[in-house]
């Protein structure tokens, strides 16, 4: 069955590209810079994980020929983890080459646990070949994410460090927010030290607080590091972080395959499921 796109427009730009152009253009000329994310994962069909990639090396180019300020972000089981690590890697480095012959940036997002792994080791090689073209993310309630902060933190990775939006076992992954807003701090801290530009990514005003005092305390300068949200939320935020001369960063979901996307919005926060009553029943 498929759902109305009304339902996720509160947390979805758009089901195509071209009609989240003007979202786009609105953002950057508020100064905040965009990291666009066609939709899908768990691909299991090489046709469609081919497909994906040349409409992500297509989307690299109708990007700069829009001339937005915008990256993308991928997940790799959507152009073939779940068929074979190698298949999924030469699709990575074809999508790469690409990124680096535009002078464009690609991220790795961060999936469910089952998927940490190998999405750190492609990364790894990945990062040797291309270096700056190319991030990844680390998800604080992890147990395992205080080594692969410090292992890839060593190697100035580009790293953007969020919570974890999968719903993980005790012996994966901290259950108690206090425990990772904890451990979120600390990886901050080290990323701010020894990387050039962490990305922090979160709503959390008790994290972003936190974040701003410390950087003023420690005389980080505000081009050290960048703020990042999810489109939908908090836009006010971003537009004062962006005045206060602040990096501001949204990540802007778009296409067909919204739905496990949609799914984890209403899964982490129980306001979120107001907002999308709220724009149903709006006018
Ligand atoms: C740019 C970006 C990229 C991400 N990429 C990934 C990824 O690759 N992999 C992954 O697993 N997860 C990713 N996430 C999701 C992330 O892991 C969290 O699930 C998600 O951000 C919720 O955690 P939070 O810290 O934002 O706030 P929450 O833990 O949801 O909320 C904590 C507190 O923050 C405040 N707050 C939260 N939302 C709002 C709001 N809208 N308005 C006002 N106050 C609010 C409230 O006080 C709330 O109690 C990403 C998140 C962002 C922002």
């Amino acid at each position: 069955m498929k759902l109305p796109f009304t339902l996720a427009q509160r947390f979805v730009a758009a089901e195509t590209f071209n009609e989240t152009i003007p979202k786009i253009i609105a953002f950057n000329k508020k100064n905040i810079k965009i990291t666009l994310d066609l939709l899908g994962e768990n691909v299991q069909d090489k046709s469609m994980a081919d497909e994906t990639v040349d409409t992500y090396m297509q989307l690299l180019d109708d990007i700069q020929n829009a001339g937005l300020t915008s990256s993308i972000s991928i997940k790799l089981t959507m152009i073939g983890l779940d068929i074979d690590e190698n298949y999924c890697k030469q699709n990575l480095f074809r999508l790469l080459d690409k990124a680096k012959e535009l002078g464009s940036f690609v991220r790795i997002d961060m999936e469910g646990s089952a998927y940490t792994q190998q999405t750190i080791e492609i990364f790894k090689e990945a990062f040797t070949i291309y270096g700056n073209h190319v991030g990844i993310v680390i998800q604080a309630y992890l147990h395992r994410s205080g080594d692969d902060i410090s292992e890839l933190a060593d190697v100035g990775a580009d790293i953007r460090l969020c919570k974890g939006a999968y719903k993980e076992p005790d012996l994966i992954a901290i259950q108690k927010m206090p425990e990772i807003r904890e451990v979120f701090k600390e990886y901050t801290k080290i990323l701010l030290e020894k990387t050039p530009f962490p990305r922090i990514a979160t709503h959390d005003d008790e994290l972003i607080n936190w974040v701003l005092n410390y950087t003023a305390e420690n005389n980080i300068s505000k081009d050290r590091f960048e703020f990042q949200m999810l489109y939908g939320l908090r836009e006010e935020t971003m537009e004062q972080f962006a005045k206060d001369g602040y990096h501001a960063r949204v990540y802007v979901p778009y296409g067909t395959m919204w739905f496990p996307y949609f799914k984890r919005r209403l899964m982490e926060r129980k306001e979120n499921i107001w907002f999308v009553l709220n724009t149903m029943f709006k006018k």
